[in-house]
């Protein structure tokens, strides 16, 4: 990877793989690009900026020719619960985006990475120690263009050569940028509701395990994907990654060492609690561990530490 474009570069994840390839590959060479372009953003002083609609596929190629592009990042998504209102939006962008980045990536010779989700199963998934190759049958319309997703870039690699390649993330937990309307959005929430409030209302029940994974696990996974020896990958879309599957009340649990009155009660969202029943409470990444070397670093004490530190100190500096 020498010239790379993240389009979504302003969302949950973007905002935070965009500064770490800057960090490895050169401020210069690392593109962000997005539909809705974030002014109090700190890329728009230290490297390249541009607004792009993924639904445009002149737009992508122009891009990719100005900057001689040979990495993209499709980072552009509609989340699930947010997809469910609007389904025409969720499958124009997650289902035309990838096309349009698959059909741009053979014609002009790019990488893609497009990540997956755990919103890729569903019903007749086995939901426990889910394998990498099992029913994807998904209930969402997020999911429906996840599979879709997948199903694309498989071809486009078997037909046309296209080094697409991609992971099915679990629910992922940051501090820097709020999520876009997932279903695992509460274990972001819960960390900042209990700093701010001492208290959190959480939208899924008691007992509802969903695989999570802490940001920086996410942004070397990306990563070191992209970097991976093709000749060792059997499976390219799209690898389940694994690194903590919680319940809520284990992270409040977990909370309440370092915030002794913290206080969590439920009002179930039904729609976000259907859609996390039919997700995977831990999926099987042995694949990815075989192929690529796949090993995530963060658990749950771990990670608990890092956010309320790093919402701390948000708070004292006025941003939250
Ligand atoms: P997000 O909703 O936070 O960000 C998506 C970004 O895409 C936003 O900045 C939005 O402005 C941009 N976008 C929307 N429509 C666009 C368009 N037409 N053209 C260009 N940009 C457009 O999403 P995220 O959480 O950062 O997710 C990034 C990727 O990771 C997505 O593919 C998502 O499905 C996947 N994923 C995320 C999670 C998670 O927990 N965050 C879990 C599984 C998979």
């Amino acid at each position: 990877m020498k010239n790379i474009l993240v389009i979504g570069s302003f969302g949950q994840i973007g905002s935070e793989l965009t500064p770490e390839l800057r960090k490895r590959y050169g401020h210069s060479n690392v593109v962000a690009a997005d539909l809705c372009i974030k002014k109090d953003n700190p890329f728009l002083s230290d490297g390249p900026v541009e607004k792009l609609d993924i639904t445009d596929p002149q737009a992508i190629a122009d891009l990719v020719k100005k900057y001689k592009i040979d990495t993209i990042f499709n980072m552009a998504a509609i989340l699930s619960a947010v997809g469910e209102k609007k389904p025409q939006l969720a499958w124009n962008v997650g289902v035309n985006g990838i096309f349009n980045c698959l059909e741009v990536a053979r014609e002009l010779n790019c990488a893609l990475f497009t990540p997956s989700s755990i919103a890729a199963f569903g019903e007749g998934t086995p939901l426990n120690h889910t394998p990498q190759d099992t029913i994807q049958r998904p209930g969402t319309m997020y999911g429906v263009t996840k599979v879709t997703g997948e199903l694309l870039s498989d071809y486009y690699h078997k037909r046309f050569g296209v080094d697409s390649r991609s992971v099915r993330f679990p629910g992922i937990i940051s501090n820097v940028t709020m999520p876009g309307g997932g279903t695992t959005d509460y274990a972001v929430e819960i960390y900042y509701e209990a700093i701010k409030k001492g208290h959190y209302t959480c939208f899924l029940s008691r007992r509802t395990f969903l695989d999570m994974m802490y940001m920086p696990d996410a942004l070397n996974a990306s990563i070191q994907i992209m970097n991976a020896d093709p000749s060792r990958l059997v499976h390219r879309n799209a690898f389940n990654i694994a690194s903590m599957s919680l319940e809520p009340e284990m992270l409040a649990t977990e909370i309440r060492k370092h915030i002794p009155d913290f206080t969590m009660d439920y009002a179930i969202d039904e729609v976000k609690q259907g859609i996390a029943d039919s997700w995977p409470n831990s999926m099987d990444d042995s694949c990815a561990r075989k192929e690529w070397d796949w090993k995530p670093e963060w658990n749950l004490t771990s990670m608990t530490e890092d956010m309320l530190k790093a919402i701390r100190q948000k708070q004292a500096d006025g941003l939250i």
